[in-house]
């Protein structure tokens, strides 16, 4: 049984001289929980993850776990389990033996013998029987299921995974995050998981920290982020989007109560549902979206005329490119499309941005 905790980052700031990589961040990460921070390059991913590693110190603000503050805690004291991009193995020892690394400061969790737990860890990363190889004798995905139990060995009280997975192909990784997802929920031990993948970051997390320049734009679940996105940013940033920028025309509460706008795009009006907090009046300007797979052809509340300008096949689906009166829309759909196509999407499938 891995003891599990909580994360919290309490306004934390790091700045490198001149450089600011996080600016008040606050966090907190529950017991058990799958927490993935994705962002562009160079957002300050990977300076969270060392600050809860304890390889960084905050330059403001405080790192806890539970209710410890364990700012001024080495990480070996930590009681984390990391595993890295290209976290190399020993390659002079077998693959038992790097699991068994893990364990050289500490005795194996639940009284088990070292042996026990090293097999057992085998067992858990599907490479049972394997302990006696050479690191050189597995493939990548094998070499990062090595380091991942190696990693859980001691029974950690959080696991920090941060880009495990882009050294491997598309196929390899999509097997891989599964199977760290499924283990992961097995011991239900708390995950701080790093990467610039916005789709791994939805198909593991159970929430999602979008970042950006050092700050965290959006936390939520894979749902929310995709579905409701608070800021422009996190709507580009998480999945293929179409923007319409205009000017509220008139506001309105239709029969169902739900709080309505009238938006007028380039002279044409789209009538939207609208959920957000943040007070809008008639003649501000509003940026709203709408997902490629929510538009439909020829159907829906809202209806515009664009024009074909390309299209991708991607096997279930087809992303089509087209051009509306020098706007750029894209279109998820499993027909052939060309020529001038009229779409449409329904009032409730566009959300306000800004
Ligand atoms: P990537 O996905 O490319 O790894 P990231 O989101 O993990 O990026 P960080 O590595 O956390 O980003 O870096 C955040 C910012 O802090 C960047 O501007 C980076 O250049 C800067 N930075 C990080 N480490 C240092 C350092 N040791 N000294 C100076 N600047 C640093």
């Amino acid at each position: 049984m891995v003891a599990v905790s909580e994360i919290h980052l309490d306004d934390v700031s790091k700045r490198y001289g001149e450089t600011t990589a996080l600016a008040d961040v606050d966090v907190d990460v529950e017991d058990g929980e799958f927490f993935t921070l994705v962002g562009p390059s160079g957002c300050g991913k990977t300076t969270t993850l060392r600050l809860v590693a304890g390889f960084e110190s905050p330059t403001e603000g405080r790192v806890r776990f539970d209710d410890e503050d364990v700012s001024g805690v080495p990480p070996e004291a930590r009681g984390v389990g990391v595993v890295f991009q290209n976290y190399a193995l020993f390659p002079h020892m077998s693959v038992a033996e790097n699991v068994g690394y893990g364990l050289r400061f500490v005795d194996p969790p639940d009284g088990e013998s070292r042996r026990e737990r090293v097999e057992r860890l085998l067992d858990l990363v599907d490479l049972g029987g394997m302990g006696d190889r050479a690191p050189t004798q597995l493939s990548g995905g094998q070499q990062q299921r090595v380091a991942l139990a190696r990693a859980l060995a001691p029974g950690p009280r959080l696991l920090l995974l941060d880009e495990p997975m882009s050294a491997l192909d598309a196929q390899l990784r999509e097997r891989l995050r599964m199977q760290i997802k499924e283990i992961q929920s097995e011991l239900g031990v708390t995950t701080l998981y790093v990467t610039h993948d916005q789709e791994e970051a939805l198909a593991v997390s159970d929430r999602v920290a979008v970042m950006r320049g050092g700050r965290i734009e959006q936390v939520g679940t894979p749902r929310d982020v995709y579905h409701r996105p608070e800021t422009r940013f996190v709507a580009e940033f998480v999945g293929d989007n179409n923007l319409f920028e205009g000017t509220v025309t008139e506001l309105s509460v239709s029969p169902d109560e739900t709080e309505g706008l009238t938006v007028d795009v380039g002279g044409t009006e789209f009538r939207l549902a609208d959920e957000k907090e943040e007070a809008i009046d008639v003649g501000d300007a509003v940026t709203f979206c709408v997902r490629p797979e929510r538009l439909t052809v020829g159907d829906g509340d809202n209806r515009f005329t664009a024009v074909v300008e390309s299209t991708e096949f991607l096997g279930e689906t087809t992303r089509v490119h087209l051009d509306w009166e020098g706007r750029a829309v894209t279109l998820r759909t499993p027909e052939a499309l060309s020529g001038s196509v009229e779409l449409g999407f329904d009032d409730g499938d566009a959300r306000r941005i800004g």
